[in-house]
């Protein structure tokens, strides 16, 4: 469903995959392609240890932040649509994916609903989101007032290193 008003939404995405850096690059070129979407911005590439099952390659992270015309819901829909345009496949939780993408923050929106949880439940606690994300908007807040940039710079960055272009 389309929305007459522009949002301004902040996606996650990894990949440990089939050519992880490429997945997320053509994923950041086809978020620009999104219907009612574009691109506004990203951060540097990163690679990060894996969370949950550690018998898996490393991931490459990624921020977008998006300006949308899409409901939260709607760009769900999208972003899974997407992650299975890059050949996802459900296999077990936390395992190894070619393509993942979290809708971190839409607007200041508090969303509790059995598909969509906005802000993403763990962000505040994942540094592959958070240094990302302050790098790409230093100055956002989460709904609940917290700053991004504090938040990031108390997570520590040991399990993370950018990638060169
Ligand atoms: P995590 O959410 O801890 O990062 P994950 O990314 O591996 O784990 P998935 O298997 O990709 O989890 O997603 C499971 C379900 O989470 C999806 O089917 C989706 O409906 C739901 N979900 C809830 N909130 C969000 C959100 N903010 N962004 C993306 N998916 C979400
Ligand atoms: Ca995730
Ligand atoms: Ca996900």
């Amino acid at each position: 469903m389309a929305e007459a008003e522009w949002h301004r939404a902040y996606i996650g995405l990894g990949s440990n995959q089939q050519h992880p850096r490429e997945q997320v690059i053509q994923a950041l070129d086809a978020l620009d392609r999104l219907p009612l979407t574009r691109l506004a911005g990203a951060s540097r590439l990163y690679a990060s240890a894996p969370v949950g099952p550690q018998d898996q390659p490393d991931f490459v992270n990624a921020v977008a932040e998006l300006a949308t015309r899409l409901s939260p819901l709607a760009l769900l829909d999208q972003l899974q649509a997407l992650e299975q345009r890059h050949g996802r496949r459900r296999l077990r939780h936390w395992g190894p994916r070619t393509l993942d993408l979290d809708l971190l923050l839409y607007d200041e929106a508090v969303i509790e609903s059995p598909r969509l949880r906005v802000p993403h439940p763990e962000m505040a606690h994942r540094g592959f989101v958070l240094l990302p994300l302050a790098e790409l908007a230093p100055t956002l807040r989460l709904p609940d007032g917290r700053c991004i940039a504090p938040l990031a710079e108390a997570m520590g960055s040991d399990d993370l290193r950018p990638l060169l272009p």
